[in-house]
């Protein structure tokens, strides 16, 4: 398999990323919840999630972490609209107090079925928190109550956002800039 050919501009670099990271880890520990429940959509937002548990252990919380891997299915870098789950949690959300953490808030389909389902499951509180916030397209009624840097409507990759499965290792967020990769952006490839 050939490696992309679009090149990767970046953004948010590796320090600016740390500190925004901290900042939101003290809102959300300074705004309570002694039993905080972090429930993380893959594959985005493992290393955001990553990072962000180990800010609130330095912001004095000691949250639990569990992961659901959501599809939005989309040709390509658009999402068409349905939501699917993929992995569902392992551990039971009833009467928890849950952080949901997801990289990107963008068309908020993803977010609102993943919020609808753990209201659902019997969560007692849900709160949003993301990374990054596109100001642009959204299809749902729904914000983030935690959220990094707020972003244009571009095509993002690193820290986790991939395209095609592939740039998550980089340690800085870019846009994607360039041709699409060759047999890359799947149909149904989970985002
Ligand atoms: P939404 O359901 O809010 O439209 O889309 C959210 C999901 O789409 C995010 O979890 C993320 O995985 C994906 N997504 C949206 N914008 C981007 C982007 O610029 N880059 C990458 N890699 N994924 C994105
Ligand atoms: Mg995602």
């Amino acid at each position: 398999m050939t490696a992309p050919t679009g090149r990767v501009r970046p953004l948010f670099g590796e320090t600016e990323i740390a500190a925004r990271v901290d900042r939101i880890a003290r809102d959300v520990a300074g705004r309570g919840g002694d039993d905080l429940f972090m429930v993380a959509i893959l594959k985005g937002s493992f290393v955001f999630t990553a990072d962000l548990m180990r800010a609130l252990h330095r912001a004095g919380a000691r949250p639990r972490v569990d992961f659901m891997q959501i599809s939005s299915y989309g040709a390509g870098m658009e999402s068409s609209g349905r939501v699917g789950v993929i992995r569902d949690l392992a551990d039971p959300v009833e009467g928890r107090d849950v952080l949901l953490v997801d990289d990107i808030l963008d068309s908020g389909r993803t977010l609102s079925f993943a919020r609808d389902r753990l209201l659902q499951a019997g969560a007692r509180r849900v709160r949003l928190c993301v990374l990054l916030s596109k100001r642009v397209r959204r299809a749902r009624r729904i914000e983030a109550d935690f959220f990094g840097f707020r972003c244009s409507d571009e095509f993002l990759v690193g820290y986790g956002l991939d395209h095609a499965n592939l740039y998550r290792e980089l340690p800085f967020i870019g846009v994607l800039d360039g041709p699409p990769p060759e047999g890359g952006g799947s149909a149904s490839a989970p985002r």
